[in-house]
């Protein structure tokens, strides 16, 4: 089986050069044809000595994902269906804004934590992604898309809990930040997550990126309910943690996601207990319209009902910014994806929160 470049992060591919008997040097010259120019033939690899060219055709690849779905929105919201193995697929989600064109990342098939609004916890879990398939998303987008640095933000906010795979994620995110890779800055890479203490910990103190937080309500009681995570993070040591992460964090604030769900969690009583809870930590809200999938059991708040909630917010000096949704005729919005997890069977309807592991 030949090696897959992808995998490596810079001192993964320099340790990779070595055991090939070559000098780092070379290994900075491939990660730039790999991930600066997106190119996978090793022949065209023209600063390259004819015979480690020849010797890389040999034993190893430059192999993404295979993409097996491509849909666009009228708003310009482009979906990927990416075949990650002979059972599993996932999405990326390009979101093209003026100035700017952000890529929504997955970084699992599946996703073991199961909130109650979730279509991508509705399936279940099957397995971690590879560093290759995660990074792979990101080259292939610039590939597919062309032009000078068609992606200028990455958000790990497709599917999957980034911080129960960060074996795979780090890599993946140094590669992105690396000069010689990607060279996105680290406020212009976003991890996403449910809300996992540990995890939070180790990326803050092994590649503290921007950090958005799914909150999605006030109180435990509540949270309970909606993040099952919270009956083993609860909302006073998640707190505690973002506290943690600004200390190391590349912004001086940590964005609170809310998904507004009518009649759940969208009420002015809700809207204040957040405002006394935003107080507590340096934060900024984004509320995002729930967005429908079949038997969710949730609809969306009202754009009046939202509206509200956010004044109510802003008027107690919390920045908030309501999320437009994107890409809904193409099930591309958020919480919509799903990808093509073949294998459910393996769903944990009950999860058992002590097996879950940073
Ligand atoms: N697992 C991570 C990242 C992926 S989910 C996390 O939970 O943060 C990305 C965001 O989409 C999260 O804030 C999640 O709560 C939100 N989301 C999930 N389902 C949704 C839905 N149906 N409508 C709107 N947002 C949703
Ligand atoms: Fe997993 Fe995030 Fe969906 Fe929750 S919202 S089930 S953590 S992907």
């Amino acid at each position: 089986m030949k090696t897959n470049l992808l995998e490596f992060d810079t001192d993964g591919l320099a340790a990779y050069f070595a055991s090939l008997g070559e000098k780092p040097f070379r290994a900075r010259q491939v990660l730039r044809w790999v991930h600066q120019s997106g190119e996978a033939d090793f022949a065209r690899m023209s600063d390259l000595a004819k015979d480690l060219r020849a010797k890389l055709a040999g034993a190893a690849c430059v192999q993404a994902p295979s993409i097996v779905g491509d849909s666009t929105a009228a708003d310009g919201t482009r979906k990927l269906l990416l075949k990650v193995d002979g059972a599993n697929a996932v999405d990326a989600v390009f979101i093209p804004e003026s100035g700017r064109g952000t890529l929504c990342v997955s970084s699992q098939a599946g996703c073991v934590l199961d909130c109650a609004f979730c279509s991508t916890g509705k399936q279940g879990f099957n397995r971690n992604l590879g560093t290759a398939e995660i990074v792979g998303q990101l080259w292939l987008a610039n590939r597919l898309l062309g032009g000078p640095r068609p992606v200028t933000n990455v958000v790990l906010m497709g599917m999957g809990e980034p911080l129960l795979n960060l074996e795979n994620v780090l890599p993946a995110l140094r590669l992105m930040l690396d000069d010689n890779a990607y060279g996105l800055s680290r406020r212009r890479v976003t991890v996403s997550t449910s809300g996992l203490i540990p995890g939070m910990d180790r990326l803050r103190d092994a590649c503290p990126v921007a950090l958005a937080v799914s909150l999605h309500a006030p109180d435990d009681a509540l949270r309970d309910r909606l993040v099952p995570l919270n009956r083993k993070y609860p909302i006073r040591d998640l707190l505690k943690a973002c506290e943690r992460y600004l200390e190391k964090a590349p912004r001086d604030f940590i964005t609170f996601e809310y998904v507004m769900l009518e009649g759940v969690n969208d009420g002015d009583a809700e809207a204040r207990a957040l405002a006394r809870l935003a107080a507590r930590v340096s934060c900024k809200f984004n509320l995002i319209p729930f967005n429908p999938f079949p038997n969710s059991g949730f609809a969306r708040s009202s754009a009046e009902r939202i509206r509200r909630f956010a004044a109510i917010l802003q008027a107690k000096g919390v920045t908030v910014t309501t999320r437009k949704t994107r890409g809904e005729a193409i099930d591309a919005a958020c919480g919509q994806l799903a990808g093509d997890v073949a294998d459910r069977t393996r769903r944990s309807a009950k999860l058992r929160l002590t097996e879950v592991r940073a």
